[in-house]
């Protein structure tokens, strides 16, 4: 058919139409012809996830026909030509589309024509639902959620447009819906989702995320007035809320996001908020955590480098590299094994050590990964020290979100035999933040890892708030006391006090101790006599490259003291 050129105006109804439709259209993609011209507009999402031309085209039928499946294309150009002959007045089928990657997807198409005041054909309208595609909508809350968040914070990333992301949450949840029963617990976060819906309208987007969460975007606000919003909220939730006849405190968590990089990813965002999130709720009680607190430029820096980090571990780990730290018994002063330490390095960043980005990466999905890294290569290397220290125990630091993952003993355990490593000679270190982990979930981890011989180790013991309660339920073969209880050791009686009796909690669970961070020969003098098995610090060793871990195995203890 040879179209007759569109003239603007028809172009604008045309749009002003589209428009409109496309507001009411939440997950389904709309199409609009103006049949006289054979000449459409067709919605973006549907052009980048198809591979068409553009929004506009002309003959946008026969382009679209190309993109179906061939066994469905006759039945499609039967239901086209239907239309556009004035033979039917509208469609509903349904067929296989093929993106441009090869992937076919299965898509409902409805479409109706909308004739003028003398019945002439003038448009023809509808919507694609593409059935692989998730929804965007939250079915308890109305909210955009998720997945919704993630399209429109990829398409704020796309257009470098800066926006300040928020997400809030419901504290102790799970603990109203145990008391309560999940109906108060659903209608709270109804009731959530909202008054937030109702307080940031105009303010930005409102988004329900996982669990109890929720998220903001927003382009015209400040940070500060952000902040302000939350403390209005939470106040509103802290007098107490009514749900059915209940009076409820509730008591929320916030982190704040300003995105002012635009050389990042979605991921690496998210990876962040919930850092900041998580940090408000844990150690915060609920004040809103802002992302790297500083100067403006900060955050922008601190997120492009965490993104570059990032990516890397989907570029072969290209940057990261460990580092041993000697372990010594507290005896002897012989190396007895050490403690492979996380470092990445590029030139842009220079030595990046790991509290820069683990504690940002660690729940991203792509972490684990980076774990069984970890993993892999302290056993290759410590293989070589055992041939030296027949004893030797290499100490790998876990996250606790790796060992959250159904199959993270399946994955220690392969990557032990592919290996060729003896169980005994790994202890794999977790920290108090397992305590965020289900307890029977860790404990079965835990046992069925000792159980072939691994040994497990609390880490920076004292740092945390349950420690004495984690050590009583979990079988911990070691507990290593953390540097900032004998930072004063050898001016401070109280601090040694401190430590002796730590040293005879542990041993009353029957698991060794070891104290971090020995920086002199005095630290160590005072600690010779606490029943301590372990020792590791700067007196002994900086953490140095696997070869001068090699060196000191081969020549004996001597050059471990510097
Ligand atoms: P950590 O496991 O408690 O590691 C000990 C940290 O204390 C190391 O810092 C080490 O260099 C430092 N240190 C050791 N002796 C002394 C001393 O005498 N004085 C002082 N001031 N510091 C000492 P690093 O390497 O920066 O690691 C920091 C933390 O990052 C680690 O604390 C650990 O929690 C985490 N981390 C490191 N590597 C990994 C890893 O491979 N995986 C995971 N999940 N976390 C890691
Ligand atoms: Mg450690
Ligand atoms: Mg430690």
């Amino acid at each position: 058919m040879a179209n007759q050129k569109i003239p603007e105006e028809a172009i604008r109804k045309l749009d002003s139409l589209f428009e409109s439709y496309c507001i009411v259209a939440e997950d389904i993609h709309v199409f609009l012809c103006d049949m006289r011209y054979d000449y459409s507009r067709w919605s973006k999402e549907l052009v980048e996830t198809f591979g068409l031309p553009s929004e506009y085209m002309y003959n946008a039928g026969y382009i679209w026909e190309q993109h179906i499946h061939p066994e469905d294309r006759q039945a499609y150009r039967d239901g086209v030509d239907a239309i556009f002959s004035g033979k039917q007045a509208g469609h509903d089928m349904q067929y296989r589309a093929m993106r441009p990657d090869g992937e076919t997807v299965l898509c409902t198409c409805r479409g109706i024509v909308i004739t003028d005041e003398f019945g002439t054909p003038e448009y023809f309208g509808g919507a694609i639902r593409n059935h692989n595609q998730r929804s965007h909508i939250d079915t308890l809350t109305g909210l955009r959620n998720q997945y919704g968040f993630f399209a429109d914070l990829q398409e704020y990333i796309r257009n470098k447009k800066e926006v300040r992301i928020g997400m809030a949450g419901i504290g102790k949840l799970t603990e109203i819906n145990e008391v309560y029963g999940y109906k108060v617990g659903n209608k709270i976060l109804q009731y959530f989702g909202r008054y937030l819906m109702d307080h940031v309208t105009n303010r930005g987007g409102t988004y329900r995320m996982d669990g109890a969460c929720f998220a903001i975007m927003s382009t015209g606000q400040t940070v500060e007035q952000l902040a302000e919003l939350y403390e209005e909220i939470r106040a509103h939730f802290r007098k107490g809320i009514k749900v059915d006849d209940l009076e409820l405190a509730v008591e929320l968590n916030a982190g704040l996001l300003p995105l002012e990089d635009f050389d990042v990813d979605d991921q690496t965002v998210y990876s962040c908020l919930n850092f900041a999130y998580e940090e408000s709720k844990i150690k915060k009680h609920g004040d809103l955590v802002i992302f790297q607190n500083g100067q403006r430029g900060d955050s922008r820096r601190e997120l492009e480098k965490l993104h570059v980090i990032r990516a890397a571990i989907s570029k072969n780990y290209k940057g990261f590299y460990l580092l041993y730290q000697p372990v010594v018994d507290a005896e002897t002063e012989k190396l007895i094994g050490a403690e492979a330490l996380l470092r990445f390095k590029n030139d842009k960043y220079g030595v990046v050590p790991p509290d820069v980005f683990i504690p940002f990466l660690e729940t991203d999905p792509l972490f684990p990964e980076l774990g069984e890294w970890i993993l892999k290569t302290a056993m290759r290397d410590a293989k070589k020290l055992i041939e030296y220290v027949p004893g030797f125990v290499i100490n790998v630091n876990l996250s606790y979100s790796q060992m959250e993952r159904a199959d993270f003993t399946e994955v220690v355990w392969n990557a032990i035999r592919k290996a060729g490593f003896s169980p005994e000679h790994l202890c794999l270190e977790i920290t108090e933040r397992c305590r965020l982990l289900d307890m029977d979930l860790l404990r079965n981890v835990m046992v069925s890892l000792r159980a072939e011989g691994v040994r497990i180790a609390l880490d920076d013991f004292g740092t945390g708030y349950s420690a004495v309660g984690l050590i009583k339920n979990l079988p911990f073969d070691t507990i290593k006391i953390d540097r900032s209880f004998v930072r004063e050791i050898e001016e401070d009686e109280k601090e040694r006090r401190m430590v002796n009796n730590f040293a005879d909690l542990a041993g009353t669970f029957g698991a060794d101790v070891c104290v971090e961070g020995i920086e002199t020969q005095g630290m160590r003098e005072i600690l010779k006599d606490y029943g301590i098995h372990s020792l590791q610090g700067y007196y002994y060793s900086r953490p140095v490259p696997i070869g001068e871990l090699l060196e000191m195995a081969k020549s004996g203890t001597d050059c471990l003291i510097k």
